[in-house]
């Protein structure tokens, strides 16, 4: 008998981020003290201003039906707003906008409607664990270009225009980056729209999801540089900046034609995102920015607290993370060490080994492209980091 399953699915990898959360969460359920560093969500709850914002929206009783494709107007004129004034985005506009049910919708789309059997994605390497699955099950091939912990995980312009071949239709980075925590400066995102540029027919989708967690100052968008308008899918959402994963919203600021596009498939596939998130989402991006400024202000107190505890950790090398909440230490040096009746050949044995050892969770950094590396998100308490930490120095010791 033939497989039920598509050959689409068969061929498509577990999200090793949600893999890795799902394994924590069940070894907790029994019992089991794990410290979970592996999940990529804020700790936080939802700012009390959006929550109440979402319960007028119920009591109003005008959001149970089903929303406009693209998402609420009022929704898209906000965000639209935010785009023009905060990210200078001077082009942005209702129409260009669409609101989707998360980011990664956002992004799922966006390929979607982008790529042909054969097209090539060139992606900033490590680079987020969904971006390969979602390009491959479009029909469209991968092509990585690599930063190393000593760029501070940044692959360049250059490496770019060298990855560049007829079959290119699009570029895609996150900055503040996941896994590295990496910022794109002015200078390098301006050398990127260079080679854009030069090139006829090739798009940039900017994931900008992590902007709100930027420690080094402003979140510059590549959709505001002259003539990247038109070249540019900005992708952001309300998951990490609003601690708002639960809720489901995400957008796309993008030229008319592809806004088109992404709402046409948004129509065939889900309809319009959740009512009530939307509701919740307005008053995100128009309400009180202070919650926002103190949950940052709290990440960045937490990776002053990892850095120098894993500085502390012999073997461990990191760069310093310059935004989102992960740090992305190289792990190599264990490489070959046993301990406990595990051999560490890979991160990902490195991963299993603390899992058991150490009862925390992290993910190994196979699963974004770097396999010497392994990602520890410190969206987590003071408490637990200061625990994870040094079980993860206990059991890292052990091993000879
Ligand atoms: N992009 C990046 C870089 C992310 O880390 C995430 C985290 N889930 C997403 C997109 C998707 O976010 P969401 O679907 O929760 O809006
Ligand atoms: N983006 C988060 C992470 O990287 C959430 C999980 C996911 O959607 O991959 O852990």
């Amino acid at each position: 008998m033939n497989s039920i399953l598509s050959d689409r699915i068969i061929n498509m990898e577990e999200s090793a981020t949600l893999a890795m959360a799902k394994k924590a969460r069940e070894l907790k359920s029994q019992g089991i003290d794990i410290i979970g560093l592996s999940l990529g969500e804020p700790d936080f709850k939802t700012p009390k201003h959006i929550q109440e914002a979402a319960k007028d929206a119920i009591d109003e009783g005008k959001y149970f039906s089903y929303p406009p494709v693209a998402g609420y107007q009022d929704l898209r004129e906000a965000i639209a707003k935010k785009l023009r004034d905060q990210n200078e985005i001077a082009q942005a506009k209702a129409e260009n906008i669409v609101v989707s049910t998360g980011a990664k919708h956002s992004i799922a789309n966006v390929f979607m409607c982008m790529i042909n059997e054969g097209d090539e994605v060139v992606i900033f390497s490590p680079y987020w664990v969904s971006y390969a699955e979602i390009i491959k099950l479009a029909g469209g091939v991968p092509v990585l270009i690599e930063g190393t912990l000593e760029n501070n995980f940044k692959a360049t312009a250059a490496q770019l225009e060298e990855a560049i071949t007829p079959k290119t239709k699009a570029v895609i980075y996150s900055s503040p980056c996941n896994p590295s925590g990496s910022v794109f400066s002015k200078e390098e995102l301006e050398a990127i729209s260079q080679v854009v540029l030069k090139h006829d027919n090739i798009m940039v989708i900017a994931d900008e999801i992590y902007e709100l967690i930027n420690f080094v100052g402003r979140n510059y968008s590549i959709a505001s540089f002259p003539g990247m308008f038109e070249r540019t899918i900005t992708v952001n959402g309300f998951s990490k900046g609003y601690a708002m994963t639960g809720w489901r919203v995400g957008y796309i600021c993008a030229p008319l034609f592809i806004a088109k596009a992404v709402e046409k498939i948004q129509g065939q596939f889900t309809s319009g995102g959740t009512g009530i998130a939307q509701r919740a989402a307005l008053a995100a991006i128009s309400g009180d920015q202070k919650p926002s400024q103190e949950m940052a202000d709290a990440y960045f107190k937490r990776r002053e607290l990892v850095m120098g505890l894993l500085k502390e950790i012999p073997g461990i090398k990191t760069h310093v993370p310059e935004g989102a909440f992960y740090f992305f230490p190289d792990v190599s040096d264990f490489f070959g060490k046993s301990a406990k009746g595990h051999t560490i050949s890979n991160a990902d044995d490195l991963c299993l080994y603390l899992l058991e050892a150490a009862n925390i969770s992290l993910v190994t950094g196979a699963a974004f492209g770097a396999p010497t590396c392994v990602r520890l998100s410190y969206a987590a308490s003071e408490e637990e980091l200061k625990e994870a930490l040094g079980r993860m120095k206990k059991a890292l010791g052990e091993l000879a």
